[in-house]
């Protein structure tokens, strides 16, 4: 035997050796109870049997050996192996082919888009939706159709906005370039503020792909003697349920007397939401769309 058929002997039979090593170790990671691969922290129970952190509050014996769950303690060893190797998303089963370092498929699994989420209208609809987000545009588009927008460049009209005295609120979706968005904003009664933001559904590191624009504009003609007001931000993730609709000072705050300026003489206000992928141009296509405020909520 030559040296080269030697040494490519010794290779395959080094990457079988590792490969079986892998499917040992994803084995040994495999929770007892749900069948997922675990991550950290991985308890164990008294006889250092493993468990995945979703099931062990779940469990009160050991699904392995049925001993007690008292004197738990966690398995570091098997928590630091699970960070250095590959490991395939949770969701596999349903057809997301992801697969990283452990130390980061945490962060994967909790956008990836065969997780289950809340319909974004739960709060705001009450609706009690809930399936992977490749489902979320047909139940958008059969529910909630009248705040379900596919445009990046969109306008609004806010009707009789000029008028309204109590506390208002308004929630819509927004799904162009392959993602979806929220466009929240509501007027506080009591200080006359108002406050605007766009946010991104999905990971921090996707939102920042993206940024969106906000201008008031009297009416649709941009005429000498009005300016348009404009805002512009990079769009802030916020994927959570609409109970807390604003992230923390990530929205536009703007005096609901100067935006009483720019509405039109019957007291609507236009205005036109942007949402921009990096480097892209801003250009405004004429599509209309309503947003009316007869079928927002009003809080007390
Ligand atoms: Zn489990
Ligand atoms: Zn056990
Ligand atoms: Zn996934
Ligand atoms: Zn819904």
């Amino acid at each position: 035997m030559t040296d080269l058929l030697r040494i490519r002997r010794v290779r395959r039979s080094f990457e079988k050796m590792m490969a079986d090593l892998e499917k040992f170790l994803l084995d040994e990671l495999t929770c007892p109870s749900c069948y997922n691969y675990m991550c950290p922290p991985i308890n164990q129970c008294q006889k250092g049997h493993n468990v995945c952190n979703e099931c062990f509050p779940r469990v009160n014996i050991c699904p392995k050996c049925r001993a007690p769950k008292s004197n738990t303690s966690r398995n570091y060893a098997l928590e630091a192996i699970h960070g250095r190797l590959l490991i395939p998303c949770k969701y596999q089963y349903l057809g997301c082919d992801y697969i990283c370092l452990g130390e980061t498929i945490k962060n994967h699994q909790k956008y990836c888009k065969f997780t289950k989420q809340e319909c974004p209208f739960s709060s705001y609809d009450n609706c009690q939706w809930k399936d992977s987000i490749i489902k979320l545009k047909t139940h958008l588009l059969k529910k909630h159709s009248h705040n379900f927008y596919q445009k990046d460049k969109q306008k609004f009209i806010s009707q009789h906005f000029r008028n309204i005295s109590n506390y208002h609120y308004i929630f819509a979706v927004i799904y162009v370039f392959d993602n979806y968005f929220r466009l929240t904003w509501d007027i506080n009664e009591g200080t006359g503020m108002t406050r605007w933001a766009v946010y991104f559904m999905g990971s921090p590191e996707d939102a920042k792909k993206y940024s969106y624009k906000l201008e008031f504009t009297k009416g649709y003609q941009i005429t000498y003697n009005t300016v348009p007001l404009t805002f512009k931000s990079v769009c802030d993730p916020k994927s959570d349920k609409g109970s807390s609709k604003f992230g923390d000072h990530n929205c536009f705050y703007i005096h609901k007397t100067l935006l009483d300026k720019y509405c039109i003489e019957n007291g609507d206000l236009h205005y036109r939401v942007s949402i921009y992928a990096l480097q892209e141009e801003e250009e405004y296509t004429s599509d209309i769309a309503l947003l009316f405020v007869e079928g927002s909520k009003n809080f007390p």
